[in-house]
């Protein structure tokens, strides 16, 4: 029987380094005889001519297909995007840019041939990445793995394997802000790991400066742990303890050898110290309650413009796993090409 893989390709202004993907995958396809895949390049809203690079080599490769969404809705929603649309019996995602090198998909078959519903592969250098930026990743591991849900790996990214049955588990979840690490975290499944060598990029520059990786680590954090927000009331009620003995030191002073006046310095210490605390904390309130706002707004996470595929897939895209689910209403736009 003849299974299927659908390698899910997120691509913001990746025209350049498309062809080469293409020409980097195709020598793979002749090495597994078993399996048909198709490579799903998601077009998330790039400013080039990405879309019209995936029509041509849709049209000239029948395993690679297009999705068009509207705009930029980031990373997280491109994969989620392909996501849906996948329905093979695994599903591969890896980056545009030959970061993630295809051969290794190779090795991620041959485990879940043994058996493994989720491959990952694992970094072994960040040569790639500056010095700054891996000592804020590593606090960024440290900090998240205490105080979340799921455990993560700085060595682990988005490039991995899953299984039908976890994909469809995967989308089950439908939250609208979308931490996919966290979220393949989420689902379970004990992962195996193939070693791999992060790629240098082909062409152009990642979109992930240190603002948005920032925030992309908030997002982290507040998908999966409400410590941030717990946290207060304990210090809270640490500050109001050590005040209130303080405050009874100098009532017993004032008793013992009379008033005392200086304190001005004390005073404004602890008056711009616990504003600027109050402040942290509201300001961690914020985060969360903005991601609730946006959250019940129930906006799809991204919206489909159209597709490039031979008609036959076009056809089964068109009919989503769970119809009920918000994205995949997003398929049913008259869009669909
Ligand atoms: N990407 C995307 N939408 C975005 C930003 C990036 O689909 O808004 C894609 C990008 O085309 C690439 C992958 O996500 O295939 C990883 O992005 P990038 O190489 O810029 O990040 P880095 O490798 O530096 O983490
Ligand atoms: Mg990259």
């Amino acid at each position: 029987m003849n299974k299927t893989i659908s390698v899910i390709v997120p691509c913001f202004n990746e025209s350049g380094s498309l062809s080469h993907f293409v020409d980097r995958f195709r020598p793979l396809l002749p090495r597994h005889p078993g399996y048909t895949f198709e490579v799903v390049f998601v077009n998330d809203g790039s400013a080039d001519d990405t879309f019209s690079r995936i029509r041509a080599l849709a049209a000239a490769e029948s395993w690679v297909k297009g999705i068009n969404l509207t705009r930029n809705f980031g990373k997280e929603a491109a994969l989620t995007a392909g996501l849906d649309y996948a329905h093979s019996d695994a599903v591969v995602f890896m980056d545009a840019d030959l970061q993630h090198p295809p051969e290794v998909v190779s090795d991620f078959i041959a485990r879940w041939e043994q058996g493994h519903e989720v491959v990952v592969g694992r970094r072994v250098s960040r040569d790639t990445d500056t010095r700054a930026y891996r000592l804020l990743a590593n606090v960024f591991y440290r900090i998240s793995n205490r105080i979340s849900d799921v455990k993560l790996s700085e060595h682990e990214g988005d490039f991995r394997l899953i299984d039908r049955k976890v994909a469809d588990k995967l989308r089950q979840l439908r939250e609208n802000r979308r931490f996919m690490k966290g979220l393949f975290a989420w689902v379970g499944y004990e992962p195996v790991f193939v070693e791999y060598e992060v790629g240098r990029r082909i062409n152009g520059v990642s979109s992930f400066n240190t603002w948005r990786s920032w925030n992309f680590a908030l997002e982290g954090i507040t998908s999966f742990s409400t410590v941030p927000l717990r946290i207060w009331s304990y210090l809270g009620g640490l500050v109001l303890l050590i005040g209130l003995g303080y405050l009874l030191a100098i009532v017993l002073q004032a008793i013992l050898y009379g008033v005392v006046t200086p304190g001005y310095v004390t005073l404004l210490a602890a008056v711009v110290g616990f504003s600027g605390v109050l402040m942290i904390g509201i300001g961690i309130l914020g985060e969360y309650i903005g991601r609730i706002y946006m959250e019940v707004k129930q906006r799809p996470t991204y919206l489909v413009k159209e597709m490039v595929s031979n008609p036959l897939e076009t056809a089964q895209a068109a009919q989503p796993a769970q119809p009920e689910s918000r994205s995949a209403a997003a398929w049913g736009a008259p869009a669909d090409g």
